[in-house]
């Protein structure tokens, strides 16, 4: 028989419906990062994020479970690939660059201008 793709899949989504009904369930409907608080009518903005990525880790308590915005949700994952994609090279040029950014002058100088 071919069912064996097709029970899988749907078997898949059973197992998605059923840890993102218990995380809306456990948790109150606000992302975890911006605190945009979600209602039903916009709740399928609102994803179960694996807080270890992985998504076969569902305990009852919700401990690998973060709410999170589709937004933020692209964001973490795209901060994880990164990690991953850099992990191994050290770029130490990078951090320098986006440190630079930083300038821990402006208080200073806000301070200064106080009197
Ligand atoms: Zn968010
Ligand atoms: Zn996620």
């Amino acid at each position: 028989m071919s069912t064996d793709k097709y029970g899988s899949s749907a078997q898949y989504k059973k197992q998605e419906a059923s840890y993102r009904d218990q995380a809306l369930k456990l948790f109150p409907w606000i992302c975890g990062r911006c605190i945009r608080e979600f209602v039903y009518s916009n709740l399928r903005e609102l994803t179960v994020h694996h807080i270890d990525h992985d998504h076969n880790n569902n305990p009852k308590d919700g401990s690998n479970w973060e709410l999170l915005c589709i937004y933020c949700h692209d964001h973490e994952h795209s901060k994880y690939l990164e990690h991953d994609r850099y992990g191994s090279e050290v770029k130490p040029q990078d951090d320098q660059h986006k440190n630079a950014t930083f300038n821990p002058f402006a208080d200073l100088k806000k301070l200064l201008d106080k009197d």
